[in-house]
């Protein structure tokens, strides 16, 4: 095959998205066209101030907000570090210093909880269980007197389960505790009704739903009090200083607008590919499938192979023009095994092994049947020389998977 017609197949959805063409008109509209500070009071000033309210209706309506509920934010990290510091502050002044989250939540969530702790709080990490789902009633034997904030995510990145966020959000209205949920993965993707969930905070990125990178927001409910962690100007109701970036929030709009447009068609395809790809991999000796099959994102494949590296997993797929992952894009680089595999019960040898696979909506069947064919082949030919792999057929060691 030659380099132009390379197969080049995006399957790390769940890393970023590509960004879409409206996104990118409404981005390039704003750069050339509303250049000015929406804090001015003449009308190039104006326009930009327009723009970023009328993005901020969007965006509201799409999660059933009202628009003076949504905080712009340089992205996810940003809005869950927000989220979980007001909570913390509003807990520390009604002497409330204790919190309960998951242990497979996304590092922005859990390495803020790890600085509460180091202030003082105290913080209950629920168990996700074989399936990657937390159960509500372990849930609601956690809530205490002292307990100031519930944070659990809406679906994992990694292995995409989805969260009984409803319920969750119930028993937190029924116990008065504050309930936010890191919903990076999920808007754009599943339909998010904040009002029935009854969530009084929740994240989003617009790099993950086909928006540009560097801009989120952070919903959160009238009357919940939102502490800001830049000081400055009065942008953002005073919540979050800094000049406004008007292209991007344009960009993260015109995004969410169509995907929410377009998300039933979306899902039902790209569940189809999905489980088209669950169906081809698991046919592969000794793997397994991480997470719920059916309480996933539609997008999302996980999966762990006894006896190989999920380093050169990675490597030997990119030659074959396969974008792919082990697990999340903050941890690949370091030795660790992903905390999110460990926390499903995964033990450290089967866990190295994991190929995260995350289709976008464009994917075709042909594609997949590719990418089922190469990572059989790819894994076939890791294990042809894997010494773990030689110790486990020589019943040397014991399968694990
Ligand atoms: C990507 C992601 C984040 C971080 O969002 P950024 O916009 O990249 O800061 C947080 N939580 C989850 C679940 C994510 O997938």
């Amino acid at each position: 095959m030659s380099e132009a017609i390379r197969t080049e197949i995006y399957a790390d959805n769940a890393a970023t998205t590509k960004m879409s063409d409206a996104a990118i008109e409404a981005m390039l509209t704003v750069m050339k066209e509303q250049y000015g500070n929406p804090s001015s009071l003449y009308s190039v000033g104006q326009n930009a101030k327009e723009i970023l309210e009328k993005a901020r209706e969007e965006i509201a309506s799409v999660i059933n907000a009202s628009p003076s509920e949504i905080i712009f934010t340089s992205g996810g990290s940003e809005a869950d570090n927000q989220a979980i510091r007001s909570a913390a502050e509003t807990g520390r002044k009604n002497g409330k210093m204790h919190i309960i989250s998951t242990a497979f939540e996304h590092h922005a969530v859990l390495h803020t909880l790890k600085r509460l702790e180091s202030e003082g709080f105290e913080v209950t990490l629920l168990d996700v269980h074989e399936d990657g789902i937390v159960r509500v009633e372990e849930l609601e034997k956690a809530i205490r007197e002292d307990t100031c904030l519930v944070t659990v995510m809406f679906a994992n990145n990694e292995i995409g389960t989805i969260q009984p966020i409803r319920e969750i959000g119930a028993v937190c209205r029924a116990k008065g505790v504050l309930f936010h949920t890191d919903a990076v993965q999920a808007v754009g993707h599943v339909p998010i009704d904040v009002k029935e969930l009854n969530v009084d905070m929740l994240s989003s990125s617009a790099h993950k739903f086909h928006g540009p990178k560097g801009i989120g927001f952070l919903y959160a409910k009238k009357g919940v009090r939102i502490t800001n962690l830049i000081e400055g100007g009065a942008q953002e109701g005073g919540k979050r200083a800094g000049t406004e970036n008007v292209a991007a929030v344009a960009g993260m709009a015109a995004a969410l607008k169509e995907t929410a447009s377009r998300m039933t068609e979306n899902a039902a395809h790209m569940t189809e590919m999905r489980d088209r790809l669950i169906d081809g991999l698991i046919k592969i000796p000794h793997s397994a499938l991480n997470g719920d099959r059916a309480r996933r994102l539609p997008g999302n494949t996980n999966f762990c192979f006894e006896g190989i590296e999920g380093e050169s997993l990675l490597l030997l797929l990119d030659d074959r023009g396969i974008c792919a992952s082990s697990g999340s894009a903050c941890t690949s680089g370091s030795l660790d095994p992903s905390h999110v595999l460990l926390a499903i019960g995964r033990v450290h040898d089967v866990a190295h092994g994991s190929l995260r696979l995350t289709v976008g909506e464009d994917i075709t069947a042909e594609q997949v049947d590719y990418m089922i064919r190469n990572v059989t082949e790819v894994v076939e030919y890791l294990r042809s020389f894997s010494p773990v792999w030689r110790d486990l057929m020589s019943g040397k060691t014991q399968f694990i998977l």
